[in-house]
């Protein structure tokens, strides 16, 4: 077998075309741009072939230190399977081997996703900058400018109301208790005239909320809005969209390891993080966010019914299911009905009649 591509000289990091043979076990090098002379490099076995990630050019370095780079990636998959199991399902016609295989492969897959998520998504928030969090903020509202929303109709003083209401909240972050991380989160109130979204609002990772003239013109009222914003920080602040990137690009790596090519899925959730726009929140991060709303409105000294108001005057079919879609404050909640119920409680606690 005959691969071409690009050798990476050691010391230069000068690229020179060149093909890699494949001959018993042995791989040999030709220069494409010299005296073609193919020389025996090492035994197939000491090359170092770097796991596929999505359309980027298959990386192997060889044992003196070159490394070659080709686009070529069929060819590599032949050289090494990409997935352990691939291989031991291809090679192995031993069937007292695999039965037992197919009962544990599930199970060991399982425990994987359960052992290895959670660790992938702690790492991967961990060691994610801040300033990766702006990027993709300022990547979702150029993709969301290009396609799905236009310039905001609300008047100046409009804007300047609500913004005013939304650094009042942010003025109260610190007084409410919850497991902060110390990211500095680049807040930006954005506003959006969005007909084919309808009445929504929505938090970015690193800090942008963007509330729809639709959920605005549709709810004047200031302790509603207020509520909203205050929900959308939760999210900011508990990293939900972030978390959310992590299990997908975990789930994805980890399906990898046990199927094969999951590259295609991970490249799409990091290519401008756009993959976040399908994203859900779980029911667990819409609590977290209610329960983050309710305190932050209450250290803010707001009326803090508003999210009741909100669910209670929101006139959606009652048969209709909440889609697992983003932060979806149109699609009803069929949950919303226990988020209400959590708010009347916590109030009911706190001793707070509903005007
Ligand atoms: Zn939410």
């Amino acid at each position: 077998m005959i691969i071409k591509g690009d050798i990476f000289e050691v010391q230069s990091g000068k690229s020179r075309p060149a093909e890699l043979s494949i001959k018993d076990g042995d791989i040999y090098t030709t220069y494409l741009d010299g005296d073609f002379n193919e020389q025996l490099c090492c035994p197939q076995t000491d090359i170092k072939i770097d796991p596929p990630l999505g359309n980027i050019r298959r990386k192997i370095t060889l044992p003196d230190g070159r490394v070659f780079e080709t686009d070529d990636r069929e060819a590599v998959d032949k050289i090494q399977p990409s997935s352990f199991w691939r291989h031991v399902f291809k090679t192995e016609r031993n069937w007292r081997l695999i039965a037992p295989l197919a009962v544990i492969t599930p199970i060991l897959a399982f425990s994987l996703f359960r052992l290895t998520i959670p660790v992938f998504i702690t790492v991967g928030m961990a060691m994610t900058p801040d300033e990766a969090l702006y990027s993709i903020d300022k990547n979702i509202m150029r993709l969301m400018d290009r396609f799905a929303t236009e310039d905001t109709r609300l008047s100046t003083t409009h804007q300047a109301k609500i913004r005013a209401q939304f650094d009042g909240l942010l003025a109260n972050i610190e007084q409410v208790d919850f497991d902060a991380s110390d990211r500095d989160f680049k807040y930006n109130l954005q506003f959006r005239s969005a007909p084919g979204i309808g009445p929504n609002a929505f938090a970015l990772p690193g800090g942008t909320v963007v509330v729809t003239d639709e959920l605005v013109e549709q709810f004047p009222q200031d302790h509603i809005i207020l509520a909203i914003l205050a929900h959308e920080i939760g999210h900011v602040e508990n990293q939900h969209s972030l978390r959310q990137i992590y299990r997908v690009v975990g789930t994805a790596t980890t399906f990898n390891m046990i199927a094969g090519d999951a590259g295609p899925l991970i490249e799409g959730v990091m290519e401008e993080g756009a993959g976040i726009l399908a994203l859900s929140y779980s029911r667990a991060h819409e609590n977290e966010s209610d329960n983050f709303s309710y305190d932050l409105l209450k250290a803010s000294n707001q009326p803090v019914h508003g999210l009741i108001d909100f669910f209670e005057n929101f006139d959606v079919p009652a048969q209709e299911i909440e889609t697992d879609e983003a932060d979806n404050w149109t699609s009803t909640h069929p949950l919303s009905q226990n988020r209400v119920k959590n708010i009347k409680d916590r109030m009911a606690e706190d001793g707070i009649e509903r005007p």
